[in-house]
């Protein structure tokens, strides 16, 4: 028996990862194309791929994608010390660096066929005819007061329906997940771009590592599913959940996901599940309004709107955002700051040019669709 030149393997697999090449640069040039992006991907491929995706995760109520991330990651740790215990004993093998980069394009052409073409579509603005243009300080000042309002009415709904606000982790999160799943399913008479059969998010199994990573939730582009830190208080969970769906749907900016989420669930039945979104976004309007003050040196105005806020805003509302902002405060740990940083980068991959300043955004929408109004 004859043995096969060495090199012949080399070349084979140059030529996989060359071929993997030029499926990723194609796969890259048709996201130039946002047009056909939205038409034949987001109208066409993706739903398919998410409801074939959901047939085989829906029913099952852990996440396999976090199930899936714990044994490649044991796996790669695996692969990673035999792989430089065998370079310290037989050198650098050339065949093994080309099938690696093959396997990391593959990686790649996968999250981007799976999902990750959906940072390429049109979006939202497109969905709802509304622009994001440049925006004055008075329609901050304007969204603000009305998130106030809405913030002080949904509260008072819920007090006279003697709900308890979680300010503390949820015994139940399931619970908000079901009610974020409810305001999708009526929420698709408004927005009927919304998916027919509305996909419910999951709780996340790395509870203890959101300190250090920083997350309140974050999708999976390979199992489709959305998963929620559930440790929090119960009152970020209807509008995390809401947020993790709109990504699901296939909303994959990070502003995109805050408006869809906030515009189906302050169509929501459920004053909790309004109260969660309104506080949310009256978050970002707030600091935005902050923002936009302290850079025009606006120290009066400053003072004024903070003073404003806080007298406008009902003392329930306040009391509830307070212990909120404290489970964060006591929650805060020095390495998430350099995952932020991380996942920034991310967001830079995916033409997120704001990177995290992605999530305020919303604002920008949230104005445009006040002003199509
Ligand atoms: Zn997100």
């Amino acid at each position: 028996m004859t043995e096969v030149p060495k090199e012949n393997g080399i070349f084979v697999d140059m030529k996989r990862f060359f071929i993997c090449l030029a499926l990723a640069l194609l796969l890259m040039g048709f996201g130039y194309f946002p047009a056909m992006v939205e038409r034949y991907y987001c109208n066409g491929v993706y739903p398919v791929l998410l409801q074939a995706r959901l047939l085989l995760t829906a029913w099952v109520p852990f996440s396999i994608g976090d199930l899936l991330y714990i044994i490649v990651c044991i796996y790669l740790i695996y692969k990673s010390i035999r792989g430089i215990i065998k370079i310290k004993k037989e050198g650098l093998d050339g065949g093994k660096l080309w099938r690696a980069s093959a396997i990391i394009l593959l990686v790649w052409i996968s999250f981007k066929l799976l999902w990750g073409l959906n940072y390429d579509r049109l979006g939202a603005g497109h969905l709802l005819d509304i622009d994001q243009k440049a925006y004055s300080g008075a329609a901050v000042d304007s969204l603000v007061n009305e998130l106030i309002d809405s913030l002080n009415s949904t509260r008072k709904q819920i007090n006279d329906l003697k709900i308890q606000v979680d300010t503390l982790p949820a015994s139940n999160p399931a619970a908000y997940f079901t009610m974020a799943q409810e305001a999708y399913n009526k929420a698709k008479g408004s927005y009927p771009f919304l998916s027919k059969r509305a996909p419910r998010a999951k709780a996340t199994l790395f509870n203890p590592l959101a300190d250090y990573v920083g997350f309140t939730g974050y999708f999976n582009p390979f199992t489709a599913e959305g998963q929620v830190r559930t440790d929090m208080p119960g009152l970020e969970l209807p509008f995390v959940a809401c947020h993790e769906t709109a990504h699901m749907l296939g909303f994959a900016s990070e502003s995109e996901a805050n408006l869809i989420g906030y515009l189906v669930a302050t169509k929501s039945d459920n004053p909790y599940v309004r109260y969660s979104a309104y506080n949310e976004i009256f978050t970002y309007a707030q600091r935005e309004q902050f923002v936009m003050m302290a850079q025009q040196k606006d120290s009066v105005g400053f003072v004024g709107a903070v003073a404003q806020n806080r007298a406008r805003l009902d003392t329930l509302v306040k009391q509830d955002r307070k212990a909120v902002r404290r489970f964060f405060n006591i929650h805060r740990s020095s390495v998430a700051p350099i995952m932020s940083g991380v996942y920034e980068q991310y967001l830079f991959l995916n033409k997120q040019n704001a990177g995290l300043k992605s999530y305020d955004e919303v604002i920008g929408w949230l104005i445009g669709l006040k002003n199509k109004k």
